[in-house]
C-alpha cells in the first residue's frame, strides 16, 4: 500500500482526550479513577437551554440551515460580542462552528499559507499546533514568564518576516492565567507594527476571579485584524453539543464559510436554537457555575499549597497548573497507576515540569483527589 498522509503523520493525538480515553477505559474495568485530566464542566446544560433544542426539534428544525448559523443565532452573537466585549460586531462577521476547536482550524486554514510562522504562547493548549500543521503553518513558540505568567519584551524577538499571526489564549487552557492589561497591550502592540493577525480564544471569558477579562479585538485597531474565538461548551457546559464560534472581519468570515461549507456545512440546526436560549435567557446559570468552580478553586489550590506545591496564578478557567519536580510525565502516571487519579501532563502543553489538574469536578471527589495525591506523592 502507499503511505498515508505525511501531514497527518506529523500529528500527535490530542493529550486531553487521550488520557480521559485511558481513564474511562480503568473506569470500565471497575477501577474507581478520579478524573481530573479533561477540561469539561461537570454540569448539565441548563434546563432552559435543553428546553430551546426540544422545542426545536419538536417543530421541524431538523433541516439544513445557513452555512454560517441560524440568523437568529447570529444576531444573538453580534449583540454579545457589541455589549460586553467592546467592539463592534455585526452578524455577517461571525461563523458558528463545530465547537470552538473546528472554529480554530477553520480560522488557520482561512488566513495561512504554507510557511507562514503563528507564535503560540506556551504553555498552550494542545490544539493549536496541530490545527496550525493541518493549515500547512509553522509553529513558533514563545514560553511566558513561568512565575507571572504574563508577557514582556522578549516576545519581540520572535518575528520574523515570515510571522503571520499570534495565538493567544487569556484566561489560559492549562495555566489558568489571565493576561493583564500590559500583556493585551504588548500583544497588540507587536500585531500593529509587524501587520499580524491575531487569533484570540477567549473561550473561558465567563470563568474568571477576581480579575476582569479583556478581549484582544478592544484594543486599538485590533478588531480589524483579530479571529475572537469563543463557544458554548464552558460558559453553558454544552461540550457535546458540539458549537462554538468565530468573530472576523468578513472577509475572514467569508474564506472560513468556505471550508465550512465543504467540510462540515454548518453546525446542527437545532443545537443552534438552544444556544440562542444560552446568549438570550436569563445568566445566572452561567454565574452560579461559575462561583461553584471558584469554590473548588478556592479549595484545591489551598490543598496544593498546603502538600508544598507551587501552582500557576488560577485568575482564570478550571485548571490548577502544579509544579511538579522530576518527570512530570512519570508523575501523572503514578498519579494514575497508583493513585487512580488522572491528570494530564504538562509536556502536552509545552510546559515540562508541570501537571495540570482540572477542578471540573464535585467537591467529593476533588477531596478524595487530594488525598489520593498526598498519599502516592509527586515532588
Ligand atoms: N479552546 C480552549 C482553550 C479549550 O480549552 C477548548 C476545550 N476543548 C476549546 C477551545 C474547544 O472547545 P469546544 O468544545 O467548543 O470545541
Ligand atoms: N479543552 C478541554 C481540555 O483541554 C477538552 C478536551 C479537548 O478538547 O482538548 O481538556
Amino acid at each position: 500500500m502507499k503511505p498515508l498522509s505525511k501531514k497527518v503523520a506529523a500529528i500527535v493525538p490530542s493529550a486531553t482526550i487521550e488520557i480521559s480515553n485511558r481513564a474511562k477505559k480503568m473506569q470500565r474495568e471497575g477501577i474507581d479513577v478520579i478524573s481530573l485530566s479533561i477540561g469539561e464542566p461537570d454540569f448539565d446544560t441548563p434546563k432552559h437551554i435543553r428546553d430551546a433544542c426540544i422545542d426545536a426539534l419538536n417543530r421541524g428544525e431538523t433541516h439544513y440551515a445557513p452555512s454560517n448559523g441560524i440568523p437568529e443565532l447570529l444576531s444573538a452573537i453580534s449583540e454579545k460580542i457589541t455589549g460586553e466585549n467592546n467592539f463592534s460586531c455585526k452578524p455577517d462577521q461571525v461563523i458558528v462552528a463545530c465547537g470552538a476547536k473546528d472554529a480554530i482550524y477553520e480560522g488557520m486554514e482561512a488566513v495561512l499559507n504554507p510557511g507562514d510562522e503563528v507564535l503560540l504562547l506556551t504553555p498552550a493548549w494542545v490544539s493549536y499546533e496541530p490545527c496550525v500543521q493541518m493549515a500547512g503553518g509553522k509553529i513558533v513558540k514563545h514560553a511566558v514568564n513561568q512565575k507571572t505568567f504574563q508577557l514582556d519584551d522578549s516576545l519581540l524577538e520572535r518575528v520574523t518576516t515570515s510571522t503571520k499571526m499570534i495565538v493567544v489564549n487569556s484566561p489560559s487552557n492549562p495555566s489558568g492565567a489571565v493576561f493583564d492589561k500590559k500583556s493585551m497591550n504588548l500583544i497588540a502592540d507587536l500585531c500593529q507594527d509587524h501587520d499580524l493577525y491575531a487569533m484570540s480564544d477567549e473561550i473561558y471569558e465567563k470563568l474568571v476571579y477576581g480579575k476582569g477579562h479583556i478581549s484582544l479585538a478592544s484594543i486599538g485597531d485590533m478588531a480589524h485584524r483579530t479571529i475572537t474565538i469563543n463557544g458554548f461548551s464552558k460558559a453553558y457546559a454544552m461540550t457535546g453539543w458540539r458549537l462554538g464560534y468565530a468573530v472576523a472581519p468578513k472577509e475572514i468570515i467569508n474564506e472560513m464559510s468556505k471550508v465550512q461549507q465543504h467540510s462540515v456545512s454548518q453546525a446542527t440546526t437545532f443545537a443552534m436554537w438552544g444556544a440562542v436560549a444560552a446568549l438570550k435567557g436569563d445568566q445566572h446559570c452561567v454565574e452560579e457555575m461559575r462561583a461553584e468552580f471558584d469554590r473548588r478553586r478556592i479549595y484545591i489550590m489551598k490543598e496544593l499549597s498546603r502538600m508544598g506545591y507551587e501552582t500557576a496564578p488560577a485568575d482564570g478557567a478550571f485548571y490548577a497548573f502544579v509544579k511538579v519536580e522530576g518527570d512530570d510525565m512519570a508523575i501523572a502516571s503514578r498519579w494514575l497507576e497508583k493513585g487512580h487519579v488522572a491528570a494530564t501532563p504538562g509536556s502536552a502543553f509545552d510546559a515540562p515540569g508541570w501537571i495540570r489538574l482540572s477542578y471540573a469536578a464535585s467537591m467529593d471527589r476533588l477531596r478524595e483527589a487530594m488525598e489520593r495525591i498526598r498519599d502516592v506523592g509527586g515532588n
